[in-house]
């Protein structure tokens, strides 16, 4: 998955644009939970809080390291429990 550093600024242009839901506002900053981070795969080609987020502080989370199978199996778990 994908996580937000400290960088945030806060500006919630990300969290709408999440296709799975997994982007909130967190005690400080924003937060990305790793459960339900697909970096986007199964719905679009690219991050989509990436594409916004305005001062570039979503990075890949070097502790999350996931394959683009292992991110499309996540997808598809999601995707059944609706
Ligand atoms: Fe959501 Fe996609 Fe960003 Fe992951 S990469 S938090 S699924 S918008
Ligand atoms: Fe923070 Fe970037 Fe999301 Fe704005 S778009 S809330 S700066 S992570």
């Amino acid at each position: 998955s994908l996580f937000i550093t400290d960088e945030c600024i806060n500006c919630d242009v990300c969290e709408p644009e999440c296709p799975n839901g997994a982007i909130s506002q967190g005690a400080e900053i924003y937060e990305i939970d790793p459960d339900l981070c697909t970096e986007c795969v199964g719905h679009f080609d690219t991050p989509q809080c990436v594409e916004v987020c305005p001062v570039d502080c979503i990075p890949k989370d070097p502790d999350n390291e996931e394959t683009h199978d292992q991110l499309y199996a996540k997808y598809e778990t999601l995707m059944a429990a609706g």
